[in-house]
């Protein structure tokens, strides 16, 4: 049988030879020195592991609610409530705001796109990307607006204006952004609210690296939800407490479209896995300020020694840098990663993350040993 011919013109569209490519070339590498991580390289804490044990062994093993369970539901909207105390917790209090537990921030893109846009519907998507919201994009039938942000890599009303049609409708905003680890200043994040809320455009609000931000000095996370309600926010579990394979996230915003993402859960993924959303309740609880302080001296690390010899971005949180590769050199950001990877450096291309292919990404999630090497690397590549 001829199986490419069950193949519908909507798994074609994804194509993902970008990143194929990257992958085929870690495994000429035997033992590279791997800063193309998009994870944390610590563990679940112990006792959020112990939470998740304790909830197999008692038996929480079935379906849950697909909104999720209680105890979760309760502790993630007192958190957003106290952080959020005049927009999202009033709204959530009189039911203008719903609340659902996702498969991840993965799982809560996949429904919120699906229950939002379709052909002919056009998403802001500001350039570079998290790579999975140009092929979500794709699948639901919508068309990717990409927005230039380079070189500051700043999301604002200027930058987005010339991008907006009668047919705009959602933004796919991230910060902190991966792939370049820049964040948005409080005022940056209120503009952008106010833009999307006077052109009528939704707002989702992907905020998967909230905790690693980095020199706030106790100002809050800037989150476009300080401005108003009317935001999509979506959160996870994944980078914050290390547990990227136990697929935890939140999506929480008007109930309008919470309901309808509910909907869709319900006959998808039916729900977030039960005895990772009772460990959840225990990671709530648990303090990561050690590894994000530490993530914070690698960032500070990463500018000290690249700056000098690259144009790069400030970052303010994640655990990216993306740094240009320097014009002198003459070679696109493909051939930089080539030249890399011939000294068993492992970083990524921009062209996966962007229309265009000037920058890398590297990320700093490895142990300090590792870093300092990779650095070494990149210094010599500039001609350091
Ligand atoms: N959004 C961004 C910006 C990400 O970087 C990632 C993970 N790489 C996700 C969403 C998805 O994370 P998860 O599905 O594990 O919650």
């Amino acid at each position: 049988m001829d199986f490419s011919r069950f193949i519908h013109n909507r798994a074609r569209a994804v194509d993902a030879s970008g990143i194929r490519r990257v992958f085929d070339l870690a495994a000429t590498l035997k033992n590279p020195i791997n800063l193309s991580i998009g994870q944390p390289d610590f563990d679940v804490p112990e006792a959020v592991q112990d939470a998740a044990v304790d909830a197999i062994r008692s038996g929480q093993n079935r379906y849950t609610q697909t909104q999720g369970t209680g105890p979760l539901r309760e502790k993630v909207a007192a958190e957003l409530s106290r952080e959020f105390p005049g927009t999202l917790g009033p709204a959530l209090a009189s039911g203008d705001a719903g609340l659902l537990m996702t498969s991840g921030v993965s799982g809560g893109l996949m429904l919120a796109l699906m229950a939002c846009v379709g052909p002919g519907d056009e998403v802001l998507i500001p350039d570079p990307y998290f790579v999975m919201y140009k092929h979500l994009v794709t699948l639901t039938g919508a068309t990717a607006v990409f927005v230039d942000t380079y070189p500051d890599f700043a999301v604002t009303p200027e930058r987005l204006a010339p991008h907006v049609t009668q047919r705009t409708k959602l933004l796919l905003f991230n910060t902190p952004s991966n792939p370049t680890g820049v964040r948005a200043s409080a005022a940056q994040a209120a503009a952008v609210a106010g833009f999307c809320a006077e052109k009528n455009i939704l707002l989702l609000s992907d905020e998967i690296y909230d905790v690693f931000a980095y020199g706030l000095e106790g100002a809050p996370f800037p989150s476009p939800l300080h401005t108003t309600a009317d935001v999509l926010l979506l959160r996870g579990f994944s980078k914050t407490y290390g547990m990227t394979g136990w697929r935890l996230g939140y999506a929480a915003g008007p109930a309008t479209i919470v309901e309808q993402m509910t909907k869709l859960q319900q006959y998808s993924f039916v729900c977030a896995p039960s005895m990772v959303q009772a460990a959840g309740v225990t990671a709530l609880d648990t303090d990561m300020s050690a590894h994000v302080a530490a993530y914070a001296k690698k960032r500070d690390r990463v500018v000290e020694r690249l700056s000098p010899h690259y144009e790069l971005a400030a970052p303010g949180g994640a655990f990216y840098a993306f740094p240009q590769v320097p014009e002198r050199l003459g070679m696109t950001a493909s051939q930089f990663v080539e030249a890399a990877v011939a000294q068993n450096l492992l970083i990524i291309p921009g062209s996966v993350f962007s229309q265009r292919d000037t920058h890398f990404r590297l990320s700093y999630a490895c142990d300090e040993a590792m870093l300092e090497r990779g650095l070494d690397v990149l210094v010599g590549l500039a001609g350091g």
